[in-house]
Order: structure tokens, then sequence, then C-alpha cells
């Protein structure tokens, strides 16, 4: 319906059309108000009841305990690169924390933070990222003040299960950017968790931070205002101007997911469209490979290349201009890793994912 495609994109990707629809009504006039949410000032008692909302709801949907704040920031993930590092690399004397590099994203993260202490690679280097090595292969510090990963690595196609670490004394961080709200988590093993939203949540623009309250206040003293997450609580997220539209769409977005199930259905959903094109990868005879060890792959960026492991590039632009053509878009590998990613955050329907499923195997059995 409305010409809209089946968007397997990576970020920012697709939004549910329910959503969008409520935006679109809302747009002129926002609840009698006579002005659009984007006209209104941040601190009216309209945008405070938006803001609120949006806190309540995605405080009931990851079951986020009192004592965490939940922040809404700007200069996305990669603002958080520095913040994360800023406000919280001097939690021990240190200054020293552990990564975990998995992928492109943890990648770029532990060098921004190389420039606020010192990071200690807990992985052995390698520049082909399949997954997580085995617990024998870490080398974690006892004395980090804090330990790093990406629970989903959007460019490799590489997912955590668990937290690395259960270390009660050293608190855990998460970028969730790209698997946020796809399964249960209990934030109480977390220090701080933080997600761009232009994955599974909302448009580009906001940054949600979930940070434990006795991590609040320990930033090295040249943090910006707008990256100090103590300034940022203190505040309730309205220190300066936030980015008022990106959370009023967020707060649709978990209204939406509330409405539909909450995480439960989201994490069900999740492992049906990702075993989708994983069983028909693992059963195409290396027509389709996917590097990523099956333990680690991930639910909601499924990477893979067409014609055996080096992918067969002529193939693989056959594949994507025919998708195109069903209506498929944006199924292109990160530029970086080529070959096949489809994108399956908490907004593509499962039919999308079983269409593509289809195709893979129709497409398989006119060119394997
Ligand atoms: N972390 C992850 C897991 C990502 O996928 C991305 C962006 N794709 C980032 C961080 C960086 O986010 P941003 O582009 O918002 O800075």
């Amino acid at each position: 319906p409305h010409g809209r495609k089946l968007n397997f994109a990576a970020g920012p990707s697709a939004l549910p059309l329910d959503v969008l629809q409520k935006a679109q009504s809302e747009m002129l006039n926002f609840n009698g108000t006579g002005i659009s949410v984007m006209e209104m000032s941040h601190r009216s008692a309209d945008f405070t009841e938006i803001l609120t909302q949006a806190i309540n709801n995605l405080q009931d949907l990851l079951d986020i305990p009192s004592n965490y704040k939940v922040l809404f920031v700007q200069g996305g993930g990669t603002g958080q690169f520095a913040a994360v590092a800023m406000n919280l690399m001097r939690l021990k004397p240190n200054h020293s924390a552990d990564y975990f590099v998995t992928g492109t994203w943890s990648q770029k993260a532990a060098k921004e933070a190389e420039k606020y202490g010192k990071v200690n690679y807990v992985l052995p280097h390698t520049k082909q990222f399949k997954g997580v090595p085995h617990v024998n292969h870490w080398n974690l510090d006892n004395d980090a003040s804090y330990i790093y990963y990406c629970a989903n690595e959007t460019v490799h196609g590489v997912e955590f299960q668990e937290p690395p670490s259960h270390n009660p004394d050293i608190p855990i961080v998460a970028d969730m950017s790209s698997n946020i709200l796809s399964k249960e988590l209990d934030i109480s093993k977390y220090g701080v968790i933080y997600f761009g939203a232009q994955k599974n949540v909302g448009p580009a623009g906001v940054t949600v931070v979930i940070i434990r309250e006795d991590l609040l206040g320990r930033a090295m003293p040249s943090t910006p205002a707008v990256l100090d997450y103590k300034i940022l609580a203190a505040n309730n997220s309205l220190y300066n101007t936030p980015p008022c539209y990106g959370i009023y769409m967020c707060g649709l977005v978990f209204e939406w997911l509330k409405t539909h199930g909450g995480i439960e259905t989201t994490a069900e959903k999740s492992n049906l469209k990702s075993s989708a094109l994983y069983d028909i990868i693992d059963n195409s005879n290396e027509f389709y490979h996917c590097a990523v060890d099956k333990e680690h792959r991930s639910r909601m960026n499924v990477t893979f290349r067409i014609g055996g492991s080096n992918g067969n590039e002529n193939l693989e632009k056959k594949f994507l201009e025919e998708a195109q053509n069903l209506h498929m878009i944006q199924l292109k590998g990160h530029r970086s890793v080529g070959g096949i990613r489809a994108s399956l955050y908490n907004a593509v329907p499962v039919e999308h994912a079983l269409k593509l499923a289809d195709f893979m195997k129709d497409f398989q059995r006119r060119f394997g």
C-alpha cells in the first residue's frame, strides 16, 4: 500500500507504517495546539508530556529499574563513543577501560576512547570479524574502569547473546544501537546502555542513554556539557534544546511496540525472520555464504556473500537488481565488506523477510 517498498536498510531504516501514519495525522495540529511538534517549545506542557510518556514507555518495555536514568541526547552513536570514555574513564585510578572489538563500531569506539584514557583490547587483533573468540582468549583487566562492547555489530552481523562479563565491580557499557528492544534484557547487569535511534527506534538525530545513577558525576572536567551524563540527567534531557521531533517519533514507536506485544513479540519475530534467511544460507551448499559463526550471528543484520565465500560480484549485482525489481531495497552490504546485508529490525514485518527468503530460494534455483 502507499507505494511503499520492502525496506531492508541497515539504518536509517524502516519505521512502522502505523507510526508514520499517526505522525502524519498529527503533523499540522498536534493535540489541538494548532501547531506541529516541530514548532513547539521544548519546555511547553505538551512537549513535557511527550518526553515523559516516551521515558515511561521505554521503562515499561525494558523493565528499567528505578536506579537508572533515561536520557535523550544528540551526537549519535559516535558522540557516545566519546561520551562514554569522558564520563567513565576516571571511575578507577588507572583511567583505563576494557574494549571488546568485534567489528567496525566497537573498533571506532575503542579508537575514540584512546583520546581519553588507556584502552585495553580484550580480544586478539583481527581484521576478519566472524564472531566472538572463546573466553580462553580474553585478556580482561581487573583494574578497568568499565568494560565496553557492541551488542550487535551492524556492518559484520555479529551479535552477542549475553553480556561478556558478570563482574559486579566493573560496570558494563553496551552499544545496542542495532539490537535494542529486540530481546529480553536484564538492565541491572549494565552500567550504561546506549543506542542511536535510527535503526530499531526512530529517526536519526536522537540517541538514548540508559545509565545507572551511581555512575553519574564522574566525568573528566573537560567533558562538554552536552555530553556530560550528570548534567543531562539533572535537567531531564532538557539542558539545551533536545531533538524534539525525534523524541516524539521514538515515543510513537515505543507506544506501538507496547500495543504489539512488547519485547516478547519482537524477540519471537526477530528469531523467525532471521532464521528464515539463515536456514536458506545453511542449506544452499555454499551458494550463499555467511562468514559469522552460528553462535554469534546477528538476528538484526544478516550478512552473506553469493557464489561462494569470496562472493561473485556479478551474481551479487544481479541479486540486488532483481530484488529491487521486486521492491526489496537497501540490501547491499556495507561498502567495507561488500556482499549482501538484510537488516531485519523491529519494524520489518515477518512477511517481508519471508518474501526475501522466497526470492533467495528462487535466485539459487536459477543461478546456483
Ligand atoms: N554503533 C552501531 C552499532 C552502529 O550501527 C552505528 C551506526 N550505524 C553507530 C554506532 C554509529 O552511530 P551514528 O552514525 O549515529 O554516529
